[in-house]
């Protein structure tokens, strides 16, 4: 029941839940790492050895007016396929940090609307890790994107003004901030892009876009490496 309430309400998955606590104003899950996701976080291989095991804890978001904890066991192992020695990552872990990604993406929620203090006060934690967490989103949001860094990208077509002209524009999902436009929504307009995109996106690894054909078979054209 607890493992399904870690991953239904806090997205915490590849860990089971081995007992609920409730300690003063605080919930903590006791959980260890399931099974399936004792692995290599480098190759993905499970032919593993154990070396050494400590106890994390993660902040989560609240529950009502208590604080939500996760203690979760964690594993350094060295793998037997490329050599590498690591300690357990998971999805939901985001380095060293306490905080765990649903923790983030609460504080973030009541940041846009509330100060850096307030949050601080409301979540429990230091003034110094939500603006942290600010300053990375002001970073993700403002600095300039590099084309090499994009990974997925979307692309549309919009009326500008009444009749039948149209702009294309470029966003990178990640972000949501547009990185091109162009006036035009023909293949003839968007080329010069995708050929930058081809020479300068090493890391991109899909595009969505509606089923103009247009687009299709320009993206298809100008990068035919199974993007
Ligand atoms: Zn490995």
């Amino acid at each position: 029941m607890s493992t399904s309430v870690l991953y239904h309400a806090f997205q915490i998955e590849g860990v089971k839940c081995n007992s609920t606590s409730f300690e003063g104003r605080d919930i903590v899950f006791q959980a260890e790492i399931a099974g399936s996701y004792i692995r290599c976080p480098n190759c993905k291989s499970d032919d593993i050895t154990f070396k050494d095991h400590k106890e994390r804890r993660f902040h989560l978001p609240p529950m009502g007016r208590k604080q939500c904890f996760l203690n979760l066991l964690v594993h350094r192992t060295l793998c037997k396929t490329c050599g590498g020695l690591h300690w357990s990552h998971l999805p939901f872990m985001k380095g060293k940090s306490p905080l765990s990604c649903s923790f983030i993406r609460t504080a973030l929620d009541l940041l846009s609307f509330s100060t850096i203090k307030s949050v601080a006060e409301f979540l429990k934690v230091g003034w110094d890790s939500i603006k942290d967490l600010h300053k990375d989103k002001l970073k993700l949001l403002y600095n300039r994107i590099e084309i090499k860094d994009i990974e997925y990208l979307s692309v549309d077509e919009f009326a500008i003004a009444k009749g039948h002209e149209y702009m294309t524009v470029f966003t990178d999902i990640r972000s949501g901030r547009i990185v091109h436009a162009v006036e035009g929504k023909d293949s003839k307009a968007i080329i010069p892009f995708l050929r930058r995109l081809y020479k300068k996106a090493v890391n991109l690894r899909g595009i969505a876009m509606d089923m103009s054909p247009a687009f299709y078979s320009a993206v298809k054209q100008e990068l035919p490496h199974g993007i």
